[in-house]
């Protein structure tokens, strides 16, 4: 079965107003059991309201969207995915433990599985040391890896992230994707993953999904076979011919500044 299927799928934002924006345009995406897919594009192409919607946060206009068989809605009661947006979005009020154990909490998790899952999520993410901290005490960076590890938590069979390391440094990001490529592998989790990074996509996907700007559509939908998914995958050739291969896709789909000069 499909993890997600996007059957052309517009969203118009502002519908009927004068600043109503065409935001995608019938895209089609599907994203297979255990696939890693990326997502790819100019700033404003449409990115996140794909995530969003796979996510059910927003409704499309007009096509559908299925997760796990379910409808978008139904996926959603039912907790079949982890989300990790740009904004880490953590409670405030909350020890970065307990915002870690928030979904198990949701899920009715007992105490103690709760603390032991959400110890061994900090571990993973480097934050080990940091559970009894608040949120306002740490980095930006360190508040995506909370976020991060609270996605991780439930072991959902998806997951969405959206930019999810764009905040961190090179030495840290490297080490998280390696780390979400061995999670994701382990437990077959199917993930759509946005970033800026092509580098980054080319990395971690088996399919890197290329959109063009507004109006959003996919333009280029590229299959990743790499020898491996460590430093010495980063360092063949194939991983380097993919790079062009995303970049020269990008380029056909220039940003709405050049559009309009
Ligand atoms: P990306 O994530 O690729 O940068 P977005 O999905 O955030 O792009 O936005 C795509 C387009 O839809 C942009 O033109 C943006 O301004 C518009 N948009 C996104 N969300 C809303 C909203 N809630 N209301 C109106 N316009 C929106
Ligand atoms: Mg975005």
């Amino acid at each position: 079965m499909s993890s997600v299927v996007v059957d052309k799928v517009t969203k118009v934002f502002n519908q009927g107003r004068p600043d109503e924006v065409l935001a995608l345009d019938n895209v089609d995406l599907t994203v297979g059991d255990g696939e890693f897919v990326s997502l790819i594009g100019p700033s404003g192409c449409g990115k996140s309201t794909l995530l969003r919607l796979v996510a059910d946060l927003i409704a499309p206009t007009t096509g559908t969207v299925t997760v796990a068989g379910k409808d978008a809605g139904n996926a959603r009661k039912d907790q079949a995915y982890g989300i990790a947006f740009q904004q880490a979005g953590l409670f405030e009020w909350r020890t970065v433990r307990r915002n870690v154990e928030l979904p198990l909490e949701l899920r009715g998790v007992s105490r103690s599985e709760r603390k032991a899952r959400a110890e061994q999520m900090l571990q993973l993410v480097g934050l080990a040391d940091f559970a009894g901290h608040y949120p306002g005490q740490l980095s930006g960076g360190m508040q995506q890896r909370v976020a991060i590890a609270r996605a991780l938590a439930v072991q959902p069979p998806l997951l969405l992230m959206d930019e999810p390391f764009g905040a961190l440094d090179e030495m840290t990001r490297e080490r998280l994707q390696s780390e979400l490529l061995g999670i994701c592998t382990a437990t077959k989790t199917s993930v759509i993953f946005v970033t800026h990074s092509i580098s980054e996509a080319v990395f971690l996907s088996d399919r890197v999904v290329v959109m063009s700007a507004r109006p959003g559509r996919i333009t280029a939908d590229v299959a990743v076979t790499l020898p491996s998914r460590d430093d010495a995958g980063r360092q063949s050739p194939a991983f380097f011919e993919k790079i062009t291969e995303v970049r020269q896709a990008l380029r056909g789909t220039p940003a709405p500044i050049t559009a309009e000069a």
